[in-house]
């Protein structure tokens, strides 16, 4: 017997007869006489649906209503999905993160989790009920419902099965594993059966969203055994999530590509090239609570330089709310951006071994005449920022010229 936490995303609950397929899957492993918590997402496209409807009456809703109103999506199917395993005769009983109770800080829209009430998931476990709880939710010290940021179900997912350590988190999805891109943007992309940690915390970072970064991170930092999914298919061991590199086999070079459409680049021309410049621009965009990206700053004559960073798309206007209060005070020329870019990573522990990655790459690009933005690199990933309308070319060229379509 063995507890274990599933997660089924949005399109495997996307209609009742998907939700009772779903029920069927538990109630088989509950047959076999597993323990489990079962975490789900909104109905495909609902989320989505539910923050549109903000925006018709807002195009700014305040986070903590946005958190009130996104959050009911999850409601919904959590309800759902323990009538179904009630009318198949399993004992069920929902959850939502705040009846949990899933404590995250005040960081609405994008909370964090700071710990998990395991109390009544593990009375009613011990009674053989099957708990399903609401992904993507929790609840902040005054009780104000918060939010995870999207695709945050595969996050409290992993810190439930880290909250009770469990044998296995298993991520339920529409694909049946990792793949060595997404499989619909380069149909040759081939299922990884295992991926290190490392990789796809990088995969993740970088935009495969197949799993949320801090799903990832969770896992890593709680040694929980995470595996990713078909809920389509009976059969298939999908993908493992390991800590082990794969000794057995020669190492490929890089083990996949992911790409991020959200990208925008904004420069500050003509700040002054000295000490503290840096901090004076970065300081306040972090302070606003946005992400930042890639960052370069081009030495320019005359004692001042560009300075470009690359941040979300979402945050962009809000980003150069703040710059044009900065802009005065370090007295910069002027604030340019650009939101139809894209970033394309190539990413794998093998690229340690391997000098001339970096330039595999950019000659690949270069041949289809892909003109290369922004670069980053770290020890097993290299990212380059492009024009969105090569993202297709540039990740199918890669693919192929890093032998990923071809069998491991
Ligand atoms: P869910 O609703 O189950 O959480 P998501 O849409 O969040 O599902 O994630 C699954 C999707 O991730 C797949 O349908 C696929 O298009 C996409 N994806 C992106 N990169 C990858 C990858 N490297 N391997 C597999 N799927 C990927
Ligand atoms: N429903 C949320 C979203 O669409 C969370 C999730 O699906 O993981 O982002
Ligand atoms: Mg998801």
């Amino acid at each position: 017997m063995a507890l274990i936490v599933q997660k089924y995303g949005g399109t495997s609950v996307g209609n009742p007869d998907r939700i009772r397929n779903v029920a069927g899957r538990i109630a088989k492993f509950h047959g076999e006489g597993h323990q489990l918590v079962v975490v789900v997402s909104a109905m495909s496209g609902e989320t989505n649906r539910l923050i549109a409807l903000a925006k018709e009456l807002t195009p700014t809703p305040d986070p903590r209503e946005l958190d009130v109103v996104v959050s009911t999506g999850e409601q919904v199917t959590i309800g759902l999905l323990a009538m179904a395993l009630q009318a198949a005769g399993v004992p069920a009983k929902s959850y939502t993160g705040g009846q949990v109770k899933i404590l995250t800080d005040d960081a609405h829209t994008k909370a964090r989790i700071l710990g998990i009430d395991d109390a009544a998931i593990r009375s009613d476990l011990s009674e053989g009920k099957v708990v399903i709880v609401a992904g993507f939710q929790g609840v902040d010290v005054g009780g104000n419902i918060t939010t995870l940021g999207r695709g945050g179900s595969d996050t409290t997912g992993v810190a439930l099965a880290a909250a009770l350590k469990a044998d296995e988190c298993q991520i339920y999805t529409d694909v049946d594993g990792v793949y060595t891109t997404d499989p619909r943007v380069v149909p040759e992309a081939r299922k990884l059966d295992v991926i290190t940690f490392e990789e796809m915390l990088e995969m993740a970072s970088l935009g495969s969203k197949v799993l949320q970064i801090r799903s990832v991170e969770f896992a890593g930092k709680y040694k929980v055994k995470l595996r990713v999914l078909s809920s389509f298919e009976e059969e298939g061991q999908g993908t493992l999530i390991t800590v082990e590199e794969n000794k057995n086999m020669e190492q490929p070079v890089i083990s996949g590509i992911a790409f991020n459409r959200d990208e925008a680049k904004i420069t500050i021309q003509g700040v002054p090239d000295q000490p503290g410049i840096a901090y004076q621009i970065l300081g306040p965009v972090a302070d606003a609570n946005i992400d930042v990206d890639m960052i370069i700053q081009n030495s320019g004559h005359g004692g001042t330089a560009d300075f470009s960073f690359t941040v979300a798309r979402a945050d962009l206007d809000k980003t150069i709310g703040v710059l044009d209060r900065v802009k005065t005070v370090i007295n910069a020329r002027g604030i340019e951006s650009d939101k139809t870019l894209c970033k394309v990573s190539i990413v794998g522990v093998g690229m340690r071994s391997h000098p001339g990655v970096a330039a595999k790459m950019f000659r690949t690009l270069s041949e289809e005449g892909i003109n290369i933005l922004m670069i980053s690199t770290s020890e097993i990933k290299i990212s380059v920022v492009v024009e969105e309308k090569y993202l297709e070319l540039a990740v199918r060229v890669l693919h192929k010229a890093f032998d990923l379509d071809r069998l491991a």
